[in-house]
């Protein structure tokens, strides 16, 4: 089997608003082979950038685009077809985009494996820890502390016994990020798990003094209080913070998470399977069960990106729970005809071949932005 084109489709809700809400454009990735199959991903970074960077063309030995590198190779070795990239692109790589588009055509290449063999990704990858995923409902704070609860109470409606909230307006007062905490414990009652995303908005000591401070709301996790370069603060945080501290949602090479595991010593790792690839993912599984530390994923794009994040999260002993993005937009909500589904605060890994979400190509058609 050879790899005929790899594109970066580029779709966009109408409008998007300026708050740090991912969920509002989205680059798939399709891959077509000469055997009729076709693997589709997702890259979570700057869209037209990773768009660019499968689409150069070559410029030397180690300066090219990825579907130069790729065109005429065999999809399903994933493990050298990675290295090819890695190398391919090395002048302009090595981290951040380049890394994060290859990640987007590692979801579809182990997709195309999967349907070429009749397996559900996760059966490759050794898999099979769990057959269905505890679920948290992942939300924005709104702009009052009222509306937040209204988010809270509805997922608890839901089904879901976890709940998140993340990014502005929290964070800049310590009373009114009281207020919005008061109010969504007020909502689902002392029984559900919330975890808080601060979304960088802190340094170290501060993150101490509000750690202290929002005791009383009973967090299961903070995350991310910290620029993700601050990797001597969260050793600090991790260290004397009694609520675990998570991140890592802003790496995605395994030096990036080595560095967050051995100098940030965080107790939770984040990992977004469509900035990491799930050939990287396993690596960086394995990087933190030696450290008996365990691994979530980090989601706020499409089904895609939650595919394979539950097919990451079957595979490896030491995950517990997935990042389930509930913006009501139509891109995460509906860019699947087969959209996962969360029952009773779970979700099923799913068996068909490959990664088991097809995109409807209606909904490509509505929303892709064309060059
Ligand atoms: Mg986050």
């Amino acid at each position: 089997m050879k790899i005929t084109d790899v594109q970066g489709l580029y779709l966009r809700l109408p409008e998007i608003q300026a708050r740090t809400d991912s969920s509002q454009d989205a680059l798939i990735v399709r891959v077509a082979t000469d055997a009729g199959i076709t693997g589709w991903g997702e890259v979570d970074a700057c869209p037209h950038v990773a768009k660019a960077i499968i689409d150069a063309p070559v410029s030397h030995t180690l300066v090219s685009g990825l579907r130069h590198l790729l065109v005429g190779e065999d999809p399903r070795e994933t493990d050298r077809l990675w290295e090819r990239m890695y190398e391919g692109t090395l002048y302009f790589g090595r981290e951040g985009a380049v890394i994060q588009a290859m990640a987007g055509i590692d979801l579809a290449l182990w997709d195309i494996k999967g349907k070429a063999l009749g397996e559900p990704v996760y059966r490759l990858l050794g898999g099979g820890y769990r057959t269905t995923v505890r679920v948290y409902a992942s939300n924005l704070f709104q702009e009052t502390p009222e509306a937040t609860a209204d988010r809270a109470r509805a997922a608890r409606d839901a089904g879901y016994t976890a709940v998140k909230f993340g990014w502005e307006p929290f964070g800049e007062d310590p009373d009114r990020d009281c207020a919005y905490l008061e109010a969504i414990r007020g909502a689902i009652g002392e029984d559900m798990e919330l975890m808080l995303d601060v979304g960088h908005a802190w340094d170290a000591w501060t993150t101490l003094e509000r750690a202290r401070l929002f005791d009383p709301y009973d967090l299961f996790w903070i995350e991310e209080p910290l620029h993700p370069d601050d990797l001597d603060g969260y050793a600090m945080v991790s260290a004397q913070c009694e609520t675990p501290i998570a991140a890592g949602e802003e790496e995605c090479t395994v030096a990036g998470f080595n560095r967050l595991l051995d100098v940030g010593g965080v107790d939770v790792v984040q990992v977004d399977p469509s900035r990491v690839g799930l050939t990287q993912a396993m690596t960086v599984a394995v990087l933190a069960q030696t450290r008996g530390v365990p691994i979530v994923n980090h989601n706020f794009t499409t089904d895609i990106n939650v595919a394979a994040s539950l097919h990451l999260l079957a595979s490896v002993p030491n995950a517990f729970i997935l990042e389930y993005c509930t913006e009501p937009g139509e891109l995460c909500r509906s860019l699947a005809r087969n959209p996962i589904r969360v029952t009773d605060g779970h979700a099923a890994v799913p068996e068909e071949p490959g990664l088991g979400v097809e995109p409807d190509p209606a909904i490509i058609e509505k929303y892709l932005v064309r060059a």
